[in-house]
């Protein structure tokens, strides 16, 4: 991962801006994946000064750490409390304009450093760093189809023992740990394991609904290896879940391939929203699939650019996204198909590979 150039990119963007430095401020993990994508660390604290010669800044906690994964930063350490510290540190160092991510940056922070530092002006810019994460580079794509790779196997194992009578969150536990087992550094979302009317709830939390037969069971489901994300969603049925069901299962299928037909470069987030909706609302449901088509992964398991109805982002090649249509039927179930893909010139590669032609029964 080249995190030098990316400091730079952001670097030239903030100057751009009139900007003097530009801050990165991760406390308990506030701007963890911003920060993993500028310097590369993983702790839950720490500081980036991005300018001509960019500080890496943490606490004891850390600073062994820091000096493994920030090798090629210098690396101060925090002595007393963070914000006097940073306040004296910026002042000395001369500066007068200084950025702040707006959307990861605390009130609390902003109201501080204001306080603290009042010879500098703290200006609150948006989408600077998430701009830039947006296009991967084929080391993050490769990264990313890691993380579907993993999320793929781990479908097919718990598949394999699942049966009417498991409880919901069973199911999600053992499949967790599974991912864990087998490299991910953790889950890159609560895995949603929804059987029956659950799976008519698009954010379903998995409870402790045991699996009847006939049921229809939703896994929206995603590994994260090495700081990337998964995104994938399947409906199996345990045991023959109705003509109706099977129906939807295709609607779902169709509007699915018709969203991935339609990725592209220069295509906009909602015109590929759109050409998977048509399916949806030509079969009569389109006020059953209530969200947008997809999102874009990376870092982060939900991030720029956005793919539904009031999106305005474009495509570009190197974009991440999702394509996850859905119908639901409350108080009955629901079915969504979601493919993780990366945009190319000519159409997509898709980074997830489970099977969807057929609505698999166990
Ligand atoms: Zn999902
Ligand atoms: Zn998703």
């Amino acid at each position: 991962m080249d995190h030098a150039r990316r400091r730079e990119q952001l670097w030239q963007r903030a100057r751009e801006q009139r900007l003097d430095a530009f801050l990165v401020i991760s406390v308990e993990r506030s701007d963890r994946p911003n920060l993993r994508y500028l310097t590369g660390f993983t702790g839950s604290f720490g500081i980036l000064v991005v300018r001509e010669k960019p500080l890496f800044i943490t606490d004891s906690r850390y600073t062994e750490q820091a000096g493994k994964e920030v090798p090629e930063l210098p690396i101060e350490e925090v002595k007393g409390r963070w914000f006097s510290w940073l306040a004296e540190k910026l002042t000395a160092l001369g500066v007068k304009r200084v950025g702040l991510g707006a959307h990861r940056t605390s009130l609390h922070v902003y109201q501080e450093l204001t306080r603290l530092a009042p010879g500098i002006e703290f200006v609150p810019q948006a989408g600077l760093i998430e701009d830039l994460r947006r296009v991967k580079s084929a080391d993050e794509i490769a990264r990313i189809a890691a993380a579907a790779q993993l999320t793929d196997a781990g479908l097919k194992w718990v598949l394999g023992q699942l049966a009417s009578g498991r409880r919901e969150r069973d199911v999600a536990l053992d499949l967790e740990i599974w991912y864990r087992r087998h490299g991910a550094e953790a889950v890159a979302f609560d895995l949603i394991v929804a059987s029956g009317p659950g799976s008519a709830m698009p954010h379903y939390r998995p409870g402790e609904r045991t699996i009847a037969r006939g049921d229809v069971v939703l896994f929206d489901i995603g590994a994260q290896v090495d700081g990337y994300c998964a995104d994938l969603t399947r409906v199996v049925a345990v045991g023959d879940p109705g003509g109706e069901a099977r129906e939807i299962y295709r609607i779902v299928l169709e509007a699915n391939r018709a969203g991935l037909e339609a990725v592209r470069e220069g295509k906009g987030g909602k015109d590929v929203d759109a050409a998977a909706r048509d399916v949806i609302v030509r079969a009569g449901y389109g006020d059953r699939f209530g969200h947008g088509l997809g999102h874009g992964v990376g870092l982060e398991i939900h991030e720029a650019p956005g793919v539904g109805p009031a999106s305005e982002d474009t495509l570009a090649v190197g974009n991440v996204v999702t394509v996850e249509p859905g119908v639901y039927l409350p108080g009955r179930f629901g079915v969504r198909i979601e493919d993780l893909v990366a945009v190319t010139a000519d159409g997509c590669q898709t980074l997830s590979g489970f099977p969807k032609d057929e609505l698999i029964v166990l």
